[in-house]
């Protein structure tokens, strides 16, 4: 992989949603979490999000214009991407769409079925809205029980990924993020 330096790196952290112009690199890293990239080469624009849950508290009732926290549900970041692309002229099909992450990352427990599925309903919630907002899917690495760590080339729309055992983060970390998650589960569940 050839990442030159001289680019200006943007680091993507969860729940957040960037639009790039230009050469650049998009930077993150993925558990359970997804990364939807939208790049059109024609006006060299890219666009990138990492929400955390796949859908919306306010489902049926959210308005994706007017979602206070629409970037952290993939249900409503994916149709705001679209249409600020959109309001930049640009067509569906000049849009190069990949998805990435949506690892389940705690499969040693066995009781929280739950936070078992998170990666995967993440997943299956971008394939989804892709499909219901009539886009086509270029490529996509998810899945598994690994972290992802991704470059995102908004020069050329190139999505590097590598990667990684979770095993960096200790057991007390895992406890926390698998208390929080599970109360947003509750939360946010349909
Ligand atoms: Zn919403």
């Amino acid at each position: 992989m050839i990442l030159r330096e001289d680019l200006p790196t943007y680091f993507l952290k969860p729940a957040e949603l960037r639009f790039v112009r230009g050469p650049g690199v998009i930077r993150t890293v993925l558990g359970s979490c997804v990364t939807v990239t939208m790049f059109c080469r024609r006006l060299a624009a890219s666009a990138a999000c990492h929400p955390v849950l796949p859908a919306c508290p306010e489902a049926g009732s959210c308005h994706v214009q007017n979602c206070s926290q629409r970037s952290k549900y993939v249900e409503c970041v994916i149709p705001e991407m679209l249409r600020r692309f959109q309001d930049l002229g640009v067509q569906e099909d000049e849009l190069e769409i990949k998805i990435f992450g949506g690892a389940n990352m705690f499969f040693r427990s066995t009781s929280q079925k739950e936070i078992l599925q998170v990666g995967s309903r993440n997943v299956d919630m971008a394939k989804e809205m892709i499909k219901e907002l009539r886009l086509t899917l270029k490529s996509y690495d998810v899945g598994g029980n690994q972290g992802r760590k991704l470059y995102f080339d908004t020069e050329t729309g190139d999505v590097w990924v590598k990667r990684f055992q979770a095993n960096g983060a200790s057991r007390d970390d895992l406890t926390v993020m698998q208390s929080q998650l599970s109360l947003q589960l509750k939360n946010h569940e349909r």
